[in-house]
This record gives C-alpha cells, sequence and structure tokens, in this order.
C-alpha cells in the first residue's frame, strides 16, 4: 500500500500561474508579489504591517533584534517547542529561561509565567501556539502587561488558529510565522513577522535588508542580515494563502475523525489543527506499528532543557514528550488513509 507522509505540501492552487508571471516580468528576487503577501497576509490576521522574511527563524530573530535583547538579558520561552524558537535568544548571546508546559494546551504555563515575573523581570517572553493550539494568551498577556514585559509570539505551528476570537500572533508586541515546507502553508522556505507598531515594522524590514540606508553608496547604519523573502517564493505565498481557509477547514475534518467526536478543548481556543498529536500509553510502539504499514509519525521534539545547549526543567512536557505522537495530517490526507493510520492492525 502507497506510504502515508506526516505532512506533505498541497499546491493546487494558483502556485505555478503566479509563478510563471514572476519569471514572465523577470522579478525572480525582489517584485510585486512580495508586497501582495505582506497586504493579503497582514489583513488575513487582522495586524497593521507584515514583513515577509526567508524564515520563521528569521522573523524570531529579527523580533528579538528590534526588542533589543543584548548579551546577558534574560528571555523566557517554553520547554516544549522545537528549536528554532529558542537559538535565536542564543544568537544574541541572551538567555533561554525555559517554561514549562500547562496540561490544557501543552503550550507555556500562564502560572508560571505568572510566578516568574513577580521575582524577574526578562527582556522578553516569546509564547508558542504549538502544533496548531493556541497558548492561553489572555492570563499571559495580562501578566506581562502588567510587568511591562513585551511579548513575542512564535505562531509557526499555527496560522489560523484563534484564541478568544482573535488570531494568534497578534496578540503580542510582534508574531512570526513560518512557510517552511511542511507548514500549513507554504513557500518553500520563508517566515512573517507582524506587529501594529509602525516603528517596528520599519526596523524589521530595515534589518531584514542588511540594514541598508537609501542612496547609491551602500551606506548601512547597524549590523543587518540577508533576510529578505524571494519574490518566487511570496507569489507560491500568495497562492496559498488563498487556500488557507479551505486548508483549515480540511484540517478541522481531520481532526474531528482522529478525535472521533468535537474537540473539547477550552472554549476560548479555536485549534487550527496543523499536526494532530495524541496522548498514547505506548508511544513507541505505536510509531513501530504505523511504520511498519509504511505511517509516517512521530513523536514531539526533546524538551530544550534536554540538549546540551539549554538547561532547566519542565516535568510537565516530559510526561507529554513521553506520551504523545504526531499523526498524518495532511490535507491531502484520503479517508481510506486515515482509516488506516486509526486502524493500522491488518486484519
Ligand atoms: C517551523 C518552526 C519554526 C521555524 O520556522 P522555519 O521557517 O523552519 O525557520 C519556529 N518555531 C516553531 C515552533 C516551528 O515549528
Amino acid at each position: 500500500m502507497a506510504p502515508i507522509p506526516l505532512l506533505e505540501p498541497c499546491l493546487r492552487g494558483n502556485e505555478q500561474r503566479y509563478l510563471a508571471e514572476a519569471i514572465a516580468r523577470n522579478e525572480i528576487a525582489q517584485g510585486a508579489f512580495v508586497e501582495r503577501f505582506e497586504r493579503e497576509f497582514a489583513a488575513y490576521v487582522g495586524s497593521r504591517y507584515a514583513v515577509a522574511v526567508a524564515s520563521g527563524t528569521a522573523a524570531i530573530h529579527l523580533a528579538l533584534c528590534v526588542l533589543d535583547v543584548e548579551p546577558g538579558d534574560d528571555v523566557l520561552c517554553p520547554t516544549l517547542t522545537f528549536v528554532a524558537t529558542a537559538n535565536p535568544i542564543l544568537y544574541l548571546g541572551a538567555r533561554p529561561w525555559l517554561i514549562d508546559s500547562e496540561r490544557e494546551t501543552w503550550n507555556m504555563d500562564p502560572d508560571l509565567v505568572l510566578r516568574i515575573l513577580k521575582a524577574r523581570r526578562p527582556k522578553a517572553v516569546i509564547v508558542v501556539h504549538l502544533l496548531g493550539h493556541p497558548a492561553n494568551m489572555e492570563p499571559i498577556m495580562e501578566a506581562c502587561d502588567r510587568y511591562g514585559v513585551p511579548v513575542i509570539e512564535d505562531a509557526a505551528e499555527s496560522l489560523g488558529a484563534k484564541a478568544y476570537g482573535r488570531h494568534v500572533g497578534t496578540f503580542g508586541k510582534l508574531g512570526c510565522f513560518s512557510f517552511n515546507g511542511n507548514k500549513i502553508i507554504t513557500t518553500g522556505g520563508g517566515g512573517m513577522v507582524v506587529t501594529d507598531d509602525a516603528d517596528l515594522a520599519t526596523r524589521v524590514r530595515h534589518l531584514s535588508r542588511q540594514a541598508r540606508l537609501p542612496g547609491v553608496e551602500y551606506r548601512h547604519d547597524v549590523v543587518g542580515y540577508n533576510y529578505r523573502l524571494s519574490n518566487v517564493a511570496a507569489a507560491i505565498g500568495c497562492a496559498q494563502l488563498e487556500q488557507l481557509p479551505a486548508f483549515l477547514k480540511r484540517k478541522r475534518e481531520i481532526a474531528a475523525v482522529y478525535d472521533e467526536y468535537v474537540y473539547n478543548g477550552p472554549a476560548w481556543a479555536q485549534p487550527s489543527f496543523w499536526l494532530y498529536t495524541a496522548q498514547t500509553h505506548d508511544r513507541d510502539a505505536l510509531i513501530a506499528t504505523l511504520a511498519a504499514e509504511g505511517i509516517e509519525s512521530r513523536p514531539l521534539w526533546t524538551p530544550l532543557h534536554r540538549l546540551t545547549m539549554f538547561t532547566g526543567y519542565g516535568p510537565v512536557a516530559e510526561d507529554l514528550f513521553a506520551h504523545a505522537v504526531s499523526l498524518p495530517s495532511s490535507v491531502s490526507l484520503t479517508e481510506k488513509e486515515q482509516l488506516r493510520v486509526m486502524y493500522p492492525v491488518a486484519a
């Protein structure tokens, strides 16, 4: 039987047409699709500004830069996340302060954030919306606002998810998204920074293009980065964004079948179900059983505090990691394939 991948991109919209347009106009690196992708993306999530960048990791790096995170600063972030959330903290010589998960959402525990802010004043907090499920933004924002600590949202996995009726990525000072190959929409590789703050948007844009000043003499006022998104990638992004509502509908249908009933998470959350992940009794046995039938599944990321570059502790994250299995969740997954995932042992 045909193998079932964990996540594969779906390129059945205007991707070819827009790419052909970009090529016909000879606009590969720069061109009209970048500005259009930014404008349409900002309108979709409901933020004032969007700056397209080369990756989700670049988006987080630039968000930390414009909040002036410097060597020796503390930055809070969850321990249960993909390493790209925390690596940019290390790029800047700052110190990641890893926070455990809460049981209900698997995301950063708001009570722990409040407790730490009572004792310490980090330079920033990075909240991650994992697997398509929003973090509990209301108590997190309340705690951070009370102590005047800016929030960056890593919404790389959760474009289209909402908390309290509002798109993830629009609660904090800056929101970061990824268009890597397996994300809900893809540009082959890319990212976006959103913000309502004109000054921060200008600074992100400036840093993403080598901090070059206007004029022909190639003058630069600070150390910048080559983090722009190409027009070719943005062309694919525009086509993908058009399909996002249909992708979300399909992700929610897939989740409802895996759940065998309607989602019963917290009432304030509207997940996107980017990657459906189940708690199991025997994680490795399930992964092996599925693999024997050509079905790709995988555990969560090793909690960051277990990696050599980080320190910390997180018993809830460890427990989630020990039991969770991510299941095939491509929008192209057929009903028959999904039944093969749910009942993998051949009769
Ligand atoms: C994918 C991802 C990123 C990084 O995005 P890239 O585009 O791959 O650089 C960051 N954080 C999380 C949680 C991710 O899943």
